[in-house]
């Protein structure tokens, strides 16, 4: 079926959905088409695993998404500048989440040494950058999943370096106390890590801190994180 024509198979799986979606709720295509004020930008992988609004049990309208390989923020990638600057100044999000991820195949490659092959190389060169300044802490991990997982979390910490140093970015968290997270997603088990980089280094949205709720709320669903790391998930 779906190996068969992979693409025929999408097409007829987004009509079941969307079907199935204006049934459960037939104002949610009127709702959507009217416009979007998502709360999350998220920085991903493009990685097919890492799907952001599905992992986090969000729906369309509640993430805005710039996804590259590796997850890689550069300041000079105008292409993720313009997605930062337009998600934080004229969507006003509050949140902008850096997440990583297990097994990533840009934290292997750059770990690997070798060459992959045409632009590719160009692309993972501040991954390739990361592994050399911390070859030593590497080469202690035995565990190669383990290396690329800290490779993962070493290339957050980096990119959310640059996010902190992006003046749209600053002038946000000065002016209205945008929130900025490096997480790391484990394909394993579904989770999503809060690496405590950034503003929310002191424990921020996708780790409640404290004793308080911190309530993320989408258009079409609402993330309740409770002290600790206990979630629950509501969907009016
Ligand atoms: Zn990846």
């Amino acid at each position: 079926m779906a190996q068969e024509d992979s693409f025929l198979y999408a097409l007829s799986s987004n009509n079941a959905w969307a079907g199935y979606k204006a049934h459960q709720n037939p104002n949610f295509f009127p709702k959507l088409a009217g416009g979007q004020t998502p709360q999350i930008l998220w920085l991903g992988c493009s990685d097919s695993r890492c799907p952001e609004t599905t992992i986090l049990g969000l729906q369309p309208g509640d993430v805005f998404v710039h996804r590259n390989i590796a997850n890689i923020i550069s300041p000079t990638d105008i292409n993720t500048s313009a997605v930062i600057e337009y998600a934080v100044t004229f969507l006003g999000v509050r949140h902008v989440v850096l997440c990583g991820h297990s097994a990533c195949g840009g934290a292997i490659a750059a770990l690997a040494g070798g060459r992959v092959g045409g632009v590719l190389d160009t692309w993972l060169t501040p991954l390739r950058a990361i592994r050399v300044a911390h070859a030593e802490e590497l080469a202690a991990i035995k565990d190669e999943s383990a290396r690329a997982v800290r490779v993962a979390e070493l290339n957050v910490q980096a990119g959310v370096a640059v996010l902190m140093a992006n003046a749209v970015v600053q002038d946000a968290v000065r002016e209205r106390g945008l929130e900025v997270h490096g997480c790391l997603f484990d394909i394993g088990s579904g989770r999503i890590r809060d690496l405590g980089f950034g503003t929310g280094s002191k424990g921020g949205v996708m780790r409640g801190a404290g004793g308080a709720d911190e309530v993320v709320r989408g258009k079409h669903a609402q993330l309740v994180f409770r002290g600790g790391s206990a979630a629950s998930m509501a969907v009016r």
